[in-house]
């Protein structure tokens, strides 16, 4: 039987901003909260469900503390990485390479820079696996693999396999990863999503989504499942039809999803009956302008005016937020991170999420920063979205980097996490009470 094992580098998580690495290593509070991130590769365990049953498949997770033994006799090696972790991802290609073994490599930043990946992979794939991934095995298995695998237009996201959950060792995750949709329609700049899968959107069927939660609880009974959209509700009355099959499942979960999630008062409701803890919003900057600079469209911009009565609309059905916000962009100044400290805490968000902007390659953005020569560090490892890879306009890269500690630091001080729970519970009740 041959052996072929997926493999998930490690990243380089918090980069080497000295600020805020030392902050999170000691904040427990922080550490349970990004634990929800703590989920398994979930495109290794989608093509693993495309292997047939003539290879032994061993997924190990690198990123999660697995070691990886080079010497164990492995006909066929498969790797995904983001940018972050693609120095490591292409260590372990040259070691394995080195053994002979065949090496696969996909992912984002495989897709975005084919050639580059080509030094390290025999085989290199580009754009979504669900599409190459069996015509590479069929190519391997016929002794004729090709150099590159380019994926055609989108597939069919109803066909996609059912993950191979049972390949993980649970005890290194908190959450697990499910995809109920495929894309997004928005356009920041920053996103490399367009380039992935260029504005479709796409589903599973909600018998598919079912399905694979109750694959994920033959391995853990009772798990948090994280559904792991780009953008979970843009089709508003399909999101109600998933959420209520979610709902007989009786289990917790978070999602992504934009501001519009609002908009739907009974969609709202539903996600609360439904077991929704949190939904992820990705509000990136408090300022119009700031906004503005994100897309070229203004979608997000335009939603700002609106972005507290929306809040105010989604705490009253008792869903907590994650907010996500970016810092950095060519409009923010240093007064950036206090106004953006007193947003969250103004409206009592549930947790933050505050990164550098990044300038991930292929996308607009590193276009746009590349020729005005502002990239300062071409180092992929430190494209971690903690780390400043460019000259902000407005202030120093230093300023930059301290700035989003600075906001770390105040809104998971103790006071403000005691100030913040009170009054989510105080939520909590009340929406029950209704
Ligand atoms: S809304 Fe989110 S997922 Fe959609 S393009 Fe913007 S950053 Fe990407």
């Amino acid at each position: 039987m041959r052996k072929l094992a997926l493999i998930v580098p490690c990243g380089s998580k918090y980069g080497k901003n000295q600020y805020l690495k030392s902050f999170l290593e000691q904040n427990d509070v922080v550490s349970n909260f990004y634990g929800a991130w703590e989920t398994p590769n979930l495109s290794l365990l989608t093509i693993a469900g495309m292997i047939p049953d003539s290879f032994e498949v061993t997924f190990i997770d690198e990123d999660h503390g697995q070691t990886i033994n080079f010497d164990a006799g492995y006909d066929i090696v498969a790797l995904t990485g983001m940018t972050q972790q693609i120095h490591r991802a292409y260590e372990i290609c040259d070691n394995f390479r080195k053994r002979g073994v065949y090496v696969v490599l996909g992912g984002i930043h495989a897709t975005i820079m084919p050639e580059e990946a080509m030094l390290h992979a025999h085989t290199v794939i580009v754009g979504e696996g669900e599409a190459t991934w069996p015509a590479f095995l069929q190519d391997y298995l016929s002794n004729r693999p090709e150099p590159l695998y380019v994926s055609k237009g989108n597939t069919i996201f109803s066909d996609s396999p059912v993950p191979r959950y049972d390949l993980i060792d649970k005890r290194l995750y908190k959450s697990y990863s499910v995809q109920t949709t495929r894309g997004c329609p928005r356009t920041c700049s920053y996103c490399t999503l367009p380039i992935m899968y260029g504005n479709t959107y796409r589903h599973k069927t909600p018998q598919q989504v079912i399905y694979e939660v109750k694959m994920i609880q033959e391995v853990d009974k009772n798990p948090f499942v994280f559904f792991a959209d780009d953008n979970m509700f843009i089709a508003k009355q399909k999101s109600k039809e998933l959420v209520s099959e979610i709902g007989k499942l009786q289990i917790t979960w978070g999602t992504q999803t934009d501001i519009s999630v609002a908009e739907d008062e009974e969609l709202l409701k539903a996600l609360y009956a439904a077991g929704c803890h949190w939904l992820f919003i990705g509000f990136e900057n408090v300022s119009e302008t700031g906004l503005s600079f994100l897309d070229s469209r203004q979608w997000k911009a335009k939603q700002l005016k609106k972005y507290e009565s929306s809040i105010e609309k989604i705490h009253k059905y008792g869903l907590n937020i994650w907010g996500s916000f970016m810092f950095g962009g060519d409009h923010d100044t240093t007064s950036v991170f206090s106004d953006t400290l007193d947003f969250t805490l103004r409206n009592g968000l549930y947790s933050g999420s505050f990164t550098i902007l990044t300038p991930l390659p292929g996308t607009e953005l590193f276009q746009e920063m590349n020729r005005q020569g502002r990239i300062i560090d071409y180092d992929w490892s430190r494209y971690t979205f903690w780390d400043v890879v460019y000259q902000p306009k407005n202030m120093s890269p230093q300023e930059l980097a301290e700035g989003v500690a600075w906001v770390y630091n105040k809104f998971y001080s103790a006071e403000n996490v005691r100030e913040r729970t009170r009054k989510i519970k105080e939520r909590i009740r009340k929406a029950i009470c209704q």
